[in-house]
């Protein structure tokens, strides 16, 4: 053993010098890639300037650790199937402080850092709002210094990747592990046993009494993969752990010697099937055996792993909830309840009270909608032949749980019925929202709108019987990626202006108020739009061969494709502007740009259809001169992290017009405003608190809010009526379904109009419609006043400081977690 330091280790290796950072990516080239570094391609560059930047990560995240465990700090466990984390080169560099220094080597190399970061793919091991919530949630832990750690699961393929063919969209898989994953430690020798399947056996222990175990299981083992999430300039560096799936033993040894080799490998590939592929569904729980393994699969090796480090402690149990407590990102990983039942009871030999005390203090549920569809249940059969323990652990859960609400309202079966884990029916079902709210010491919403929503809709029966157990927090997004990294000339400009702090204090934003009606400042501003316009341009031409024009007012519309989400109703908007300029090419005075971008689930019928008629209304507008003056619209295939990094800095006009209670929180719009776009929204999730710090005056709020859509909806809502009263709706909805956008066939959009006029219009896309359009003239006018425009578009980069991730994470540190900030060991 030598006897340096880490430290000493850490400056041979780690100079942060241009000439230290050059020798190492030779190096690298050399000993791990085995190729002569003056033959780089863009891809081997990548790749040894990442494993270059990592070595600069391993002591800090060493330091870490140890800072942790010597000063016993309560951790963070933060459970989610989700993390999008998109790419990590040019955010390292920017938490490590290297950029101008990796700019520099990467010019000897004749390259820049968007170059380098294009040969790299985009970790997107989520769907959506959830996983990159989760994402920034590390960034910001990491940057506050809040101990803690990420847990999910290293998917061999992430979302899939989205093309358009004939307007359609067509999936591919997304092997982003093809050239492997320079930024992350394999750690094979830390791997735990999960156990499946088998059958719950009674027995009795030596001290005399009846315990339970779980016998005849399969077994598959959980490799740690761990990837290195760095803070902002504070030489923290915590880690995200990633479960894959290996085979408990690669060949069944009895299959083998009888010559049946084909049928001992079975066994190995079923198990890796478990961290294969992400479930490519947002907010649609589809009750797949698999998906269910892979849930308990995760959960399992994290709680392990948990208990691993609180058994170090050799402290008594009930100290737990001292020493950790577990984040539920969504129902997903809610199994981690019975488990930690399972582990204190079955191998620890606690008894019941005691060891539920322990687990009610340890976790605490986040949820993120209130959409029946998306609600978590499990068919109790499945559930019972994968975890029969589980099972029988959640039967005793809400036998008690039962009683408890039954002395509380006496007589009341209705009530039961309705707050029984355990839904009593021809086909039971475990109702894991259920099972996460009365395991936990905190269920939270993710926005005020949405906290108070849940209280009384799904939640009703158990605000009641728990009335203190209900808060929300604000979602949050990282000042870093989504300001500091992505759009370089706003941050420099709000830099020169403010000074550099508001990186790690987005408050400071507030600063900029003053200079919102300065002519030279907004020339400037105006300039760094133009900029970041340009080069999404440039980015559209290469990636997709789309062509924009630049100086267009750019209207866009990303995020997953769901009827809720409404893209139709922008749709609508756009075959009304195609309307208006058919019957008088004066009559709309903006040149407006829409794009849009977002996967549809690929079983989600109708959001397939509503890309496909974005794409077609999109080929007609664009090659009719009559129109394409002043309207132009743009699909860009294959929405993901690094493309919305490009989209949101070069956009004027944010759209976040779901149905009033419908959107959680949202985070887009949140990445929208602090970029200087300017929202049209309804009073929908966090868009009810950016117009609380931005000023009603600087948005255009529109439609019914999520009170009168009940009213309306118990009123009784008549979509048919509403067509038939306006004039440019029923216009809109006749083209679409005449076959004007679909070379005249009258029956490519029907299943859409369906949607609406025999389905119900259940997202109230047509009872939004005018308020909708009268909001967008109301943004061509203020469009065509430039100053007052720059002067909101200011104004709402000033007032995004509450929407910074480290906000939201220092409301669950104080008012959840009960962690605070840690100062490093030296
Ligand atoms: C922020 C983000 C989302 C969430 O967007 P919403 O508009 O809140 O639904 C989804 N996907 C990606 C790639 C994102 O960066």
């Amino acid at each position: 053993m030598p006897k340096k330091d880490i430290a000493e280790f850490l400056e041979e290796i780690g100079g942060m010098d241009v000439e230290s950072l050059v020798n190492c990516v030779c190096r690298h080239h050399l000993s791990y890639l085995g190729r002569d570094y003056g033959r780089t391609d863009l891809f081997s560059l990548y790749q040894s300037l990442a494993y270059t930047l990592r070595d600069r990560l391993v002591g800090n995240w060493i330091k870490t650790q140890r800072s942790y465990y010597n000063q016993r700090a309560k951790s963070v466990y933060y459970l989610s199937l989700e993390f999008l984390t998109g790419k990590s080169l040019a955010s390292n560099t920017i938490s490590l402080g290297v950029e101008k220094e990796v700019t520099e080597v990467l010019e000897k190399f004749g390259v820049t850092l968007d170059e380098a970061e294009g040969a790299e793919a985009d970790a997107g091991l989520g769907n959506g709002g959830l996983g990159r919530l989760a994402s920034c949630f590390l960034d910001s832990m990491a940057s506050l210094g809040i101990p803690g750690y990420g847990y999910g699961i290293r998917y061999e393929y992430g979302i899939f990747k989205q093309a358009i063919e004939n307007g359609e969209q067509v999936e591919a898989p997304d092997d982003w592990l093809h050239s492997g994953n320079p930024w992350e430690f394999n750690r094979k020798g830390f791997m735990f046993t999960v156990r499946l399947y088998g059958r719950e056996e009674q027995y009795t222990h030596e001290d005399g009494s009846v315990r339970h175990r779980w016998a005849d299981s399969a077994k598959v083992m959980a490799v740690p993969v761990d990837m290195l999430i760095p803070g902002y300039r504070n030489g923290n560096v915590i880690n995200m752990r990633l479960w894959e799936a290996q085979p408990a033993r690669r060949f069944n040894f009895d299959l083998f010697n009888s010559g049946d080799y084909i049928r001992s490998m079975e066994d190995a590939v079923r198990s890796q099937t478990i961290s294969k592929v992400l479930y490519p569904n947002d907010r649609l729980s589809e009750g797949r055996e698999l998906r269910l393994v892979q849930q308990y699969f995760f959960v399992s090796a994290t709680i392990q792993d948990m208990m691993r480090r609180f058994m170090k402690l050799k402290l008594d149990f009930s100290e737990l909830p001292n020493r950790a407590v577990v984040q539920l990102n969504e129902t997903h990983p809610a199994i981690a309840i019975p488990e930690l039942m399972r582990i204190l009871i079955d191998e620890h030999m606690l008894n019941w009270d005691v060891a539920w005390r322990i687990c009610r203090r340890t976790f605490a549920y986040t949820n993120h909608t209130v959409m029946p569809e998306a609600l978590e249940t499990w068919p109790l059969d499945m559930m019972r032949k994968v975890l029969p323990r589980h099972v029988s652990i959640i039967f005793e859960i809400n036998r008690r749980f039962m009683e408890d609400v039954k002395s509380r309202f006496p007589g009341d079966e209705n009530r039961l019925k309705r707050m029984s884990i355990v839904e009593d029916s021809d086909s039971p079902q475990v109702r894991m929202a259920w099972l996460a709210v009365v395991g936990s010491f905190i269920v939270n919403g993710v926005s005020a709108l949405h906290g108070e929503l849940i209280k009384k809709s799904i939640f009703q029966d158990f605000v009641e019987m728990y009335p203190g157990r209900f808060t929300s927090v604000t979602n949050g997004i990282t000042p870093r990626r989504w300001l500091r990294q992505c759009n370089q000339p706003l941050s420099e400009l709000i830099t020169e202006k403010i000074g550099e702090d508001w990186v790690t204090d987005l408050a400071q934003l507030r600063k900029l108020e003053p200079l919102a009606e300065d002519p030279e400042f907004q020339d400037r501003w105006y300039k760094c739009k133009l900029k970041e316009k340009q080069r999404l341009v440039e980015y559209a031409r290469s990636e997709y061969g789309l062509y924009l024009p630049a100086d267009w007012m750019y209207d866009v519309h990303v995020k997953r494709i769901h009827e809720y989400k409404r893209q139709l109703l922008n749709v609508l908007h756009a075959v009304t502007l195609y309307c208006r300029l058919k019957k008088d090419p004066n009559s709309v005075t903006v040149p407006r740009l829409k794009i849009f971008a977002g996967k549809a689930a690929p079983g989600y019928f109708i959001a397939k259809r509503i890309i496909r008629l974005i794409n077609s209304v999109g080929a007609v507008v664009n090659s009719d001169s009559a129109v394409n003056h002043k309207l132009r619209i743009a699909f860009m295939p294959n929405y993901r992290v690094s493309q919305a990094e490009r989209i949101i800095p070069a956009t004027d006009l944010s759209e976040q017009i779901s149905l009033a209670g419908t959107e959680a929180s949202g985070t887009g719009n949140m990445k929208f405003a602090l970029n200087g776009a300017l929202t049209i929204g309804t009073l929908d999730g966090a868009n009810i608190e950016i117009m609380e710090e931005v000023g009603r005056e600087h948005m255009f709020i529109f439609g019914m809010d999520a009170d009168e859509v009940g009213a309306r909806r118990h009123n009784g809502y008549n979509p048919s009526e509403i067509a038939s009263t306006d004039q440019e709706l029923a216009e809109a909805l006749h083209y679409i379904g005449d076959g004007t956008f679909s070379e005249g066939d009258r029956e490519l959009f029907r299943p859409i109009l369906d949607t609406l006029f025999n389905g119900g219009d259940q997202y109230m896309v047509l009872a939004d419609y005018r308020s909708y359009v009268d909001a967008q003239d109301r943004v061509d006018e203020l469009w065509m006043d430039c100053k007052k425009w720059l002067r909101s578009s200011i104004l709402n980069t000033a007032g995004s400081g509450h929407f910074s991730s480290d906000r939201a994470i220092m409301d669950y540190a104080r008012n959840i977690w009960g962690v605070r900030p840690m100062k490093m060991d030296k």
